[in-house]
């Protein structure tokens, strides 16, 4: 067995590893730090989870160990597909690179230009950045990429997803021809191996397996879910997580609670918090500290329950969630497989529950087909909903877009918050409840408003109660109720 003393790496770095409490590598570290230290461009395929990104910072920082960065000229830069991961790079920089000098700026959307400009002018080691932002100070004249020596390409398949695909490779030709490249994907789309071949040179292909989504550790359930009425649907799938969440009592330590929109992130994680569950929401169209500020709580075990939309979470790396609800089935089944992936993470036991609306139905079966497993079906813990016959509205009401075959995923490039939000356009109906900040059932439950005002006049009671007509329901305006001579006298 392999363990990282027999790995060529620097002194200072094996002792930054030892106080992490790691003596074996993973199978990435094991086969690709290798060739990374011998200066090879290195193709690892292999997704979060798998220990991937230690396997380009431990070579890095050893290759980086002699030199030393010139003003505005970093020697090595690390691109990341959001900020999060961006920031969880540079957190494994601090770790490993403890014991030795080495500097490192974080570029990334949301924060300011200043700050990090003025690290940039001193010199770099290591750069870590999204590819916009990168691009956004390179064309300022701020930076000069003529030094790179080593670049390092993380969730390369993400990055073809969200768009950035023309900016990495714009970022590929302003680096020297001589640089070394550590290029990670989880999947080898055409473009990704197009990329590849065009810029990488004679690379060793490490491919390690998918992390299992068939994971012991990770107990899955699905629960199919319809709505007794459309105009009740969206509320009644708030109060089925909350049911489902209570059912999981106190093993439910902590969660993250994935929706498809980020619409959703915000009301679920609104109406969570109405109903005393202590929870945040992050995705790409919130600010940058408060997008921190809701992950480092959630870290912190300062708060339960982190409610958040792929781009955000994806790659995210918290070692202890026991939970992760899906609140919608993902639309792309990939995406599966990184949500479940939060849980059960460094040997513990995850719960991984999706809820599954009819319409996402085809969704769940690609889910099934992609983790080659049919998920558990679980009982509604709610109490049953009765499936009212179509109201008048119903029956009046335009087919909802929400029933329209979902748009492919759009290419558009830059910022993640955008790409969410185009997303977000495409696959969610304007001015639907979804787009509501409060949604009326999610409120305590009222009794339903007197409308006496319309049967002012009517036959009533004297309390301002009127007679029920049978077969006009239950709002009938009070001119209905008078007798043709009573009109007439009108
Ligand atoms: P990553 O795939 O880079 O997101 O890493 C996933 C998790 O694995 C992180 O929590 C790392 O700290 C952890 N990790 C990295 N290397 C090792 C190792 N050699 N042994 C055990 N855990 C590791």
């Amino acid at each position: 067995m392999t363990v990282f003393t027999d790995l060529n790496l620097d002194k200072k770095v094996l002792k930054a590893i030892a106080e992490t409490g790691y003596d074996t590598p993973t199978p990435i570290q094991e086969g690709a730090i290798p060739p990374a230290l011998e200066g090879k461009d290195v193709l690892g395929i292999a997704q979060t989870g798998t220990g991937k990104t230690a396997a380009f910072t431990l070579p890095m920082i050893t290759l980086l160990g002699r030199g030393r960065a010139r003003a505005r000229m970093p020697r090595s830069l690390v691109l990341a597909p959001t900020r999060e991961l961006a920031a969880q790079v540079a957190e494994n920089f601090d770790t490993y690179a403890k014991y030795t000098k080495l500097t490192k700026a974080l570029l990334i959307g949301g924060t300011s230009f200043k700050e990090q400009d003025l690290l940039i002018d001193k010199g770099v080691d290591v750069l870590i950045a999204t590819p916009g932002r990168l691009l956004d100070h390179f064309e300022r004249g701020k930076l000069i990429l003529s030094d790179v020596k080593v670049m390092v390409v993380d969730e390369a398949d993400r990055m073809l997803d969200m768009g950035f695909i023309p900016d990495i490779e714009e970022i590929f030709k302003k680096t020297p021809f001589t640089r070394q490249t550590l290029f990670f994907s989880a999947t080898m789309a055409p473009e990704i191996e197009r990329i590849t071949n065009t810029f990488l040179s004679a690379p060793v292909k490490i491919e390690v397996a998918r992390a299992a989504t068939t994971n012991e550790n990770i107990k899955q359930g699905v629960v199919m879910f319809k709505g007794s009425r459309r105009d009740r649907a969206d509320s009644e799938k708030r109060k089925l997580l909350r049911a489902l969440i209570d059912a999981e009592g106190d093993a439910c330590t902590n969660a993250i609670i994935f929706c498809n929109r980020k619409s959703d992130v915000d009301i679920v994680s609104k109406s969570l918090k109405k109903y005393g569950y202590d929870a945040g929401a992050i995705h790409g169209d919130l600010d940058q500290s408060v997008r921190t500020r809701t992950l480092d709580g959630f870290r912190d075990n300062k708060l339960r329950f982190l409610v958040a939309s792929d781009v955000a979470a994806r790659g995210l790396d918290i070692p202890a969630v026991s939970h992760v609800f899906n609140f919608d089935v993902p639309s792309h089944a990939e995406d599966y497989v990184h949500r479940i992936g939060r849980t059960g993470r460094a040997g513990r036991s995850g719960v991984a529950i999706m809820i599954c609306n009819p319409r996402d139905e085809k969704n769940l079966a690609d889910v099934e087909r992609l983790v080659n497993h049919e998920i558990p079906r679980l009982d509604d813990p709610t109490p049953s909903r009765p499936v009212a016959a179509p109201t008048e509205a119903d029956a009046e009401a335009k087919p909802a877009r929400e029933e329209k075959p979902r748009r492919s995923r759009s290419r558009k490039p830059r910022e993640d918050a955008k790409t969410e939000a185009e997303e977000a356009t495409a696959a969610a109906p304007a001015n639907t409840e979804a787009d509501q900040p409060q949604a009326t059932d999610d409120k305590p439950k009222r009794e339903p408003r007197q409308r006496g005002g319309r049967n002012r006049g009517g036959k009533g009671d004297g309390n301002g109660r009127h007679e029920k007509i049978v077969g006009m329901g239950d709002d009938t305006p009070a001119f209905i109720a008078l007798s043709f001579d009573e009109r007439a006298k009108a």
